[in-house]
C-alpha cells in the first residue's frame, strides 16, 4: 500500500483528535497502515479506514512488541482481511470502541466491537487479549 494522500491524511489525524491512538501525545503523529504492507507494497491508496493515527514510536512497536494488542485492539488488521471496516478500533483514551465508517468513526458498544471481532478473527481474536 503506497502513502496517503494528504486529504485522507489530513482527515484520519482529524478523526483521531490529532493525538496517537495508542499513548496519547500530540507530536511526531504518523499515519499507520493498518493492513500490514505486503512485499513490494501496492499501488493501491488507502482509505481513512486503513489508516490510524499514531506516534512515530508507537507506529513502529505496534509492528513488533506491541502487535498482539494492536491486534487485539484493531490498531493492525490481518492481511487478508479485505475491508478493513469490518474491524473495530479501541480509543483507550477514551475507553470506549469506534467502528471506521469514511471518514468518521461511530462508537459501538464493547459487546458489539467483540462480536465484530469474532465475526473477522473467530478464536483467534481472544488469543490476543493477554497481550492487551
Ligand atoms: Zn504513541
Amino acid at each position: 500500500m503506497s502513502k496517503p494522500t494528504t486529504a485522507v491524511r489530513d482527515s484520519t489525524y482529524e478523526r483521531d483528535m490529532h493525538r496517537c491512538v495508542s499513548c496519547g501525545v500530540i507530536v511526531a503523529l504518523s499515519f499507520q497502515h493498518r493492513r500490514a504492507v505486503g512485499n513490494g507494497g501496492s499501488k493501491i491508496r488507502p482509505t481513512c479506514e486503513d489508516g490510524l493515527t499514531l506516534c512515530v514510536l508507537c507506529n513502529n512497536r505496534a509492528e513488533h512488541v506491541l502487535q498482539a494488542r494492536a491486534l487485539y485492539f484493531g490498531w493492525k488488521v490481518r492481511r487478508w482481511v479485505k475491508d478493513p471496516s469490518r474491524v473495530p478500533v479501541y480509543y483507550p483514551h477514551e475507553f470506549e470502541w469506534f467502528r471506521l465508517v469514511g471518514t468518521r468513526r461511530e462508537r459501538i458498544t464493547a459487546g458489539a466491537a467483540h462480536e465484530m471481532m469474532r465475526d473477522v478473527y473467530g478464536d483467534e481474536h481472544e488469543t490476543w487479549r493477554a497481550a492487551a
